[in-house]
């Protein structure tokens, strides 16, 4: 595709309204970038008191399939934009008729489904784990033949934070791990032996300039992100290698804002994609007190067509999320003179629940130092 030059796109000046749908962290975070440069957000989710309302210039609290409230928002706002992709086709549709959407549905559409994503990761020459789609026993059976065990079956749809999962073991009895996916089509992945995970975000803009942060290396815990550190320990060829992926999938999808990638780093020196995100992305926090402009400052300046800012890491750092009741050591680390916390405001602790996150601000090389020492 012809990429616009600047001159032929409009930018969206400091003074416009940004439009987010989702009202929850990665909002909140959206939204104070953008305030910071002079936009105003109106926010647009089902919860009422969520992190991003509690920052934005307004909100509107209603389901992602309310019509008439869609409508109303669309009208009140200069673009819209996603902090959340699991949003009806139809609700996309609707809002695309007044107001500008970026990203755009086929962006939405490839994140929202597993088998879709793989498929068009494939499609780009990329590899990603071996999988079949399971619709039935008789699928999940045939598929865990083909694939061996352990393998990974996972719901096509609305999974996130390793919900929807369910683990194939030697010994696992299928029919059991079949219900657990309680009729939802499904995908059977094979399981990927992998040394680490990494991911790479990268912002494009609406006139197809491009920035990729550099690969963070990720851990998770029950599934869930616990930490983001960068620089990442894998070989120098490898960042090339991730940046170069990413920035693929984002050209090939014409991202307009944010694409998250995640990647498994395999024994073997290969790097496989997990899933793609196209907004900000928890693995991208570490960006705020690392970079001049942080993923959700990049995601403000893509889509409302600005330049895209600078990338470039001033430090090494260690991105820490609070889950659930962790979140109750705040104040040990306002005591830390290198930790910055940053808290979402979510009035009820649950366990499992994304309460904030605390950046571990290193010198830059010491990371590297220390892993290698
Ligand atoms: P997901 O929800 O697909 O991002 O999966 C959550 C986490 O489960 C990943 O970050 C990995 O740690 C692990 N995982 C997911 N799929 C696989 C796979 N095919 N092989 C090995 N580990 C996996």
């Amino acid at each position: 595709m012809k990429h616009k030059t600047m001159a032929q796109f409009k930018a969206l000046p400091p003074g416009s309204t940004i439009g987010i749908i989702g009202n929850g962290q990665l909002g909140r975070m959206t939204a104070l970038a953008a305030a910071r440069l002079g936009y105003a957000c109106h926010v647009f989710g089902p919860d009422a008191d969520s992190p991003a309302e509690q920052v934005a210039f307004r909100a509107t609290v209603a389901a992602y399939d309310d019509k008439d409230a869609l409508v109303e928002f669309a009208k009140s706002v200069d673009v819209v934009t996603f902090e959340f992709e699991n949003i009806p086709h139809e609700s996309v549709q609707l809002l695309t008729k007044h107001v500008e959407v970026r990203p755009g549905w086929n962006c939405l559409q490839i994140s929202q489904d597993r088998l879709i994503e793989k498929t068009f990761i494939n499609d780009c020459g990329i590899d990603t784990a071996p999988f079949k789609a399971v619709d039935s026993l008789a699928d999940l059976e045939a598929a865990v033949e083909e694939l061996g065990r352990p393998s990974i079956l996972k719901t096509t749809r609305m999974g996130y934070d390793g919900k929807g999962q369910a683990l194939i073991r030697p010994e696992t009895d299928l029919e059991t791990a079949y219900d657990s996916m309680a009729g939802a089509p499904s995908v059977l992945e094979g399981f990927v032996e992998f040394q680490r995970e990494i991911s790479v975000i990268v912002a494009r803009s609406a006139c197809g300039q491009w920035t990729a942060f550099e690969p963070a290396e990720n851990v998770h815990a029950d599934g869930i992100l616990d930490t983001s550190s960068v620089p990442a320990h894998i070989p120098d060829g490898l960042v090339e290698e991730a940046v170069r992926i990413a920035v693929t999938l984002a050209e090939k999808m014409d991202i307009i804002g944010l694409l998250a990638v995640e990647m498994f780093h395999t024994k073997d020196d290969r790097l496989i994609v997990n899933e793609v995100a196209p907004r900000p992305h928890n693995s991208g926090h570490w960006t705020q007190d690392a970079c001049y402009s942080d993923q959700f400052e990049q995601f403000v300046r893509a889509v409302c067509g600005l330049p895209l800012g600078s990338v470039e890491r001033r430090n090494d750092l260690v991105m820490k999320n609070l889950i659930g009741f962790d979140v109750e050591k705040w104040p040990d680390y306002l005591n830390e003179p290198n930790a910055k916390l940053h808290l979402y405001g979510k009035a009820s602790t649950r366990r499992g629940r994304k309460m904030g996150h605390v950046n571990l601000v290193y010198p830059l090389g010491e990371l590297l130092k220390s892993k290698k020492a």
